[in-house]
């Protein structure tokens, strides 16, 4: 890495979609982006490190696997001139300029632009095998969008009680033959019309005060691989144990978006997600710029992130421009 005196034109945080389609515009605009990638706990590449097949990034009609998307977005950025460094930043100063990244290692990284894309985490339920089984495309999910047509004909759960939740649930029921929606209580956060919408939907069934307590799974051939085959539930209120058949869960309690690091460097609206300008990915930091879920609670698709990536990209660069760097 540059010794502390080498003022970087761009520095990128974060290796998601959003991340490196920034990497790749400002790459081939000579500005030499250098990418940090993050490290455990954070996950180089992004969500989709968790995702087997993706089916819905346009220009690969066949679909690839989430893992190799990302890969072949990391080579493409490198190829024009971007540099990746698997490390977490750990502090950053915007007070002043040269801004001043921390790396993991204590050391200082100085920018004229910086540009966010540390992505948001689904929340997940924090039980056995759910991160193995969504990783394997096994049966457990955290997007109906990307992952639903992959459950024609067959039973499926959505757990969480949101407008998400109530939202994927009436997706799925385009293609799944019944959808039970797992709740821990009777009380839904989801506005009042979408929950009329999933009432009033007849694959809809419902599994009220009930939280998921097991994931059953079976052997399916040729590789005797595990898949999900039911869910083992427990009632809240009086502890009892029941089981349901389905073969997907669909897990919808929310996201985290990773910004923890921006707390008190930059406006976050109120779920925590960096606030950008209307149409653009300015923070109300010059310099300062935002893209991909990490600032986006609605479309979370990583052709949104990357198309927000790019728009980063284009505003660093006439950024920079304007003030002749
Ligand atoms: P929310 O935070 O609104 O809802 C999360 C749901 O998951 C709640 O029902 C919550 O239950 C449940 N939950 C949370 N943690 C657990 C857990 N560990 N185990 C079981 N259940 C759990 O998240 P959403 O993603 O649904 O929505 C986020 C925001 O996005 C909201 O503001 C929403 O309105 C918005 N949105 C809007 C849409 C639209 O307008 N079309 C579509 C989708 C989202 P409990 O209530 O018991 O805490």
């Amino acid at each position: 890495m540059s010794a502390e005196t080498n003022i970087h034109k761009v520095v990128i945080i974060g290796s998601g979609p959003a991340g490196f389609t920034a990497a790749l515009y400002t790459a081939r605009a000579t500005l030499k982006p250098l990418i940090f990638k993050g490290s455990a706990p954070n996950l180089p590449g992004g969500q989709l490190m968790l995702t087997s097949e993706v089916e819905n990034f346009p220009g690969f009609p066949e679909g690839l696997q989430g893992p190799a998307l990302m890969e072949n977005f990391e080579k493409q950025a490198l190829r024009f001139g971007a540099t990746s460094i698997e490390k977490n930043i750990t502090h950053v100063d915007f007070s002043h300029r040269p801004f001043v990244l921390t790396t993991e290692d204590n050391e200082n990284v100085l920018a004229h632009t910086v540009i966010i894309a540390t992505g948001a985490n689904a929340k997940l339920l924090g039980i056995e095998q759910e991160k193995e089984l969504m990783a394997r495309g096994a049966g457990v999910s955290a997007c109906a969008t990307c992952d639903g047509a992959f459950y024609k004909n067959v039973d499926v759960a959505v757990v969480g009680a949101g407008d998400s939740a109530m939202e994927e649930a009436i997706f799925l029921t385009r293609y799944a033959r019944s959808v039970t929606i797992i709740h821990r209580s009777e009380q839904f956060r989801a506005s009042k019309i979408m929950v009329e919408r999933a009432q009033k939907n007849p694959k809809i069934k419902w599994a009220l005060n009930q939280i998921v307590n097991k994931i059953l799974v079976k052997k399916q051939p040729p590789l005797n691989q595990e898949v999900v085959n039911g869910l083992e539930l427990k009632n809240t209120l009086t502890q009892e144990i029941s089981s349901i058949n389905v073969e997907g869960l669909f897990v919808a309690i929310g996201h985290q978006p990773n910004t923890d690091l921006f707390k008190d460097a930059l406006q976050l609206d109120n779920k925590g997600y960096i606030i950008t300008q209307e149409k653009n990915s300015k923070t109300e930091i010059p310099g300062v710029f935002a893209c991909g879920d990490v600032q986006d609670s609605i479309y979370r698709q990583a052709v949104t992130a990357a198309g927000s990536g790019c728009m980063a990209a284009l505003d660093a660069e006439r950024y920079l421009e304007h003030l002749g760097l």
